[in-house]
């Protein structure tokens, strides 16, 4: 049977992805994608550019976005597919969780430059295509290239996660905001790489159901970020929960990714697929067959 190759987690130059949003669509059409998500952090001003782009290129399209959420004591991220780019409260609320970045960027280098590591603000501003959208990636980008480590995720590491010298606390949006931002623009929220937090607070099965009680739907289990166990992991976590599962790489650059655009495992055949939720809302130029996928 054919599967449908859908990646439904990518990031362009509008966050803190390396390409712009029409040469990431080009990269997806070429790595066979069918079904492809633009998901910016904090931010949809890249999704019209995408459209335009997915659907010349004959792909499938979804509006998308990642918001930055503080929950329980740690940044967890939400998915929000088949948004409207235009949604008023989205826009805002968006805006809302945008600010205060460039503060958080300015505490970060002054971190840094106690522990030797010079002009990084100026440093990672070279790398930011979105002035509003500074991100830690952009600075990881920025001490690779001044030499004082080999790679991003070393930078992570050493100086960027939480207790280390570039890490700056911040207050991002609610829970609860981020998924009634998402449904009130059309779309339906998703838990991103639950394998990544490490739920200290609350326990993991606490966000699944508060997401559940904001109205979340829908949680990652195939992504570039989590190993094979994982993906069984979460994947019977959504069947228990009833939530449909979602499949995306979570692409930021050629030289940067571990997964390709589109090169996943197929979500397996037992899980309910997030777009199956989202038929209303892909726009393509061509048919496409979603009670094959
Ligand atoms: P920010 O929103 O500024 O806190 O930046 C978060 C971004 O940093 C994530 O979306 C990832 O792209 C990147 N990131 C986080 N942890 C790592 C890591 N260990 N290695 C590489 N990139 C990471
Ligand atoms: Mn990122
Ligand atoms: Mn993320
Ligand atoms: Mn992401």
């Amino acid at each position: 049977m054919h599967l449908l190759n859908a990646d439904l987690h990518s990031h362009s130059s509008v966050s803190d992805g390396t390409l712009a949003p029409e040469a990431l669509a080009e990269r997806a059409a070429a790595a066979g994608v069918e079904l492809w998500a633009l998901t910016d952090h904090d931010e949809i001003s890249g999704l019209a550019r995408a459209r335009e782009a997915a659907l010349d290129l004959g792909m499938a399209f979804l509006g998308g976005c990642e918001i930055s959420v503080s929950y329980a004591g740690e940044t967890v991220h939400v998915v929000g597919l088949g948004v409207d780019g235009t949604n008023g409260p989205l826009v805002a609320g968006l805006e809302a969780t945008r600010a205060g970045r460039r503060e958080r960027a300015r505490a970060m280098a002054e971190g840094l430059a106690r522990v030797g590591i010079r002009g990084a603000f100026e440093g990672a501003l070279k790398y930011v295509g979105n002035p509003d959208l500074i991100s830690r990636t952009h600075f990881a980008r920025y001490i690779v290239e001044a030499g004082h480590c080999a790679h991003t995720h070393e930078v992570f590491q050493r100086y960027l996660t939480d207790g280390k010298p570039g890490y700056v606390p911040h207050q991002w949006a609610t829970l609860a905001d981020a998924v009634a931002w998402i449904r009130g623009a059309g779309g339906e929220a998703v838990i991103a790489h639950p394998g990544r937090y490490k739920f200290t607070a609350n326990g993991e099965w606490g966000l699944f159901t508060d997401f559940m009680g904001h109205g979340g739907r829908g949680v990652e289990v195939v992504t570039g970020s989590h190993t094979v166990a994982e993906q069984v992991r979460y994947g019977d976590a959504a069947i228990e929960y009833g939530l449909a599962a979602s499949r995306g790489s979570d692409f930021h650059s050629p030289e940067e990714s571990r997964t390709a655009l589109g090169a996943l495992p197929d979500l397996p055949g037992r899980l309910t697929p997030v777009w199956t939720l989202l038929a209303h809302r892909i726009e393509s130029r061509t048919p496409l067959d979603l009670a094959a996928a």
